[in-house]
């Protein structure tokens, strides 16, 4: 019975993600077979990661043909750097992100991982170098094992541990009266919004990519919760590098380089303090949240 419900589970999934910004294409990818937009070149060789120097080239591009969302996009995520995108809403920042996991390709310009152009590379080599950590994860109906183990079809017992316990929910999960095989999803235990984000950061590591994508919404959270999802998201991000899509900016105010965007185009860069010194639009928004925040305290 339970093989017959799960495609149900999964389309009720599918639909869920594809509600949400930025969302686990992944395992969109690999659950519905579905005629994607963007195909593998006849005899495209798969991605060769070692150190991955992240770039976009003067990259175009737009969901419907009269309307360009990203004018002519460049900028470098340097080999296990941490890069931040930031920007007002409907800027482009989650576009971005299904840029680079190649769920559309661009009108024009490219993007390269250590000089290969992702459209020339096979998509399931791409997608294998690239973690996504989204801001609201889908857990499957299945054990909490079951759902850290989906990062990799071959992961041991020992690597869900160990992901578990670098995501810092080991200590819940050994609470649990069936441990790794609690049932969790809707039928089964529900998780609150930070353990299901140790949850797909668990998965993430599970699947060891050399490429981060974060979504680093954490507004659903409280703010210790917050903080402390955020110190392992930093663990996690560290030596890899990483691309976050920041909704808010204290989350990212340590990031090595700060890109803000505006309307599809790059409109400042730095660091937080060199940002905030230019006194533009990123110390405009800075400015803004940090009274917002005060008003919400
Ligand atoms: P937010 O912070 O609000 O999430 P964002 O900077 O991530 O915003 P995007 O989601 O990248 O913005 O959207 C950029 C623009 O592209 C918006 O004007 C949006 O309306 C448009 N857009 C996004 N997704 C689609 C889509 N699937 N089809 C058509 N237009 C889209």
């Amino acid at each position: 019975l339970t093989q017959l419900f799960r495609p149900l589970d999964m389309l009720g999934m599918v639909y869920r993600t594809v509600r949400q910004g930025l969302i686990d294409m992944a395992e969109m990818f690999r659950l519905i077979d579905t005629e994607a937009e963007v195909k593998d070149a006849p005899g495209a060789p798969v991605l060769v990661v070692r150190r991955p120097t992240l770039a976009f080239e003067d990259v175009r591009f737009g969901y419907e043909e009269d309307r360009e969302i990203l004018h002519g996009l460049s900028f470098e995520v340097p080999a296990g750097a941490h890069v931040a995108i930031v920007g007002p809403s409907g800027a482009g920042k989650s576009t971005i992100g299904r840029l680079l996991f190649r769920f559309y390709d661009p009108w024009a310009g490219r993007i390269t991982i250590d000089g290969q152009d992702i459209a020339q590379v096979t998509q399931e080599s791409l997608r294998a170098a690239i973690g996504i950590v989204p801001q609201d994860s889908v857990l499957f109906n299945d054990t909490i094992g079951y759902n850290i183990a989906y990062g990799r079809d071959c992961a041991t017992r020992d690597d869900v541990i160990a992901a578990a316990r670098d995501a810092a929910i080991l200590p819940f999960i050994e609470r649990l009266p069936e441990g790794f095989d609690t049932e969790v999803g809707e039928r089964g235990l529900k998780l609150s919004g930070g353990e299901k984000q140790r949850v797909a950061i668990a998965r993430t590591l599970v699947k060891d990519p050399p490429i981060l994508l974060l979504d680093e919404a954490t507004s659903a959270l409280d703010s210790r919760t917050e903080q402390a999802i955020l110190a392992t998201l930093r663990r996690v991000s560290e030596h890899r590098t990483t691309l976050a899509i920041a909704h808010r900016l204290s989350t990212i105010a340590d990031a090595d380089r700060i890109l803000v965007l505006e309307q599809g185009r790059l409109a400042e860069s730095g660091t937080h303090r060199e940002l905030l010194a230019g006194r533009g639009l990123y110390a405009e928004m800075w400015a803004r949240q940090q009274a917002e925040d005060r008003e919400e305290a």
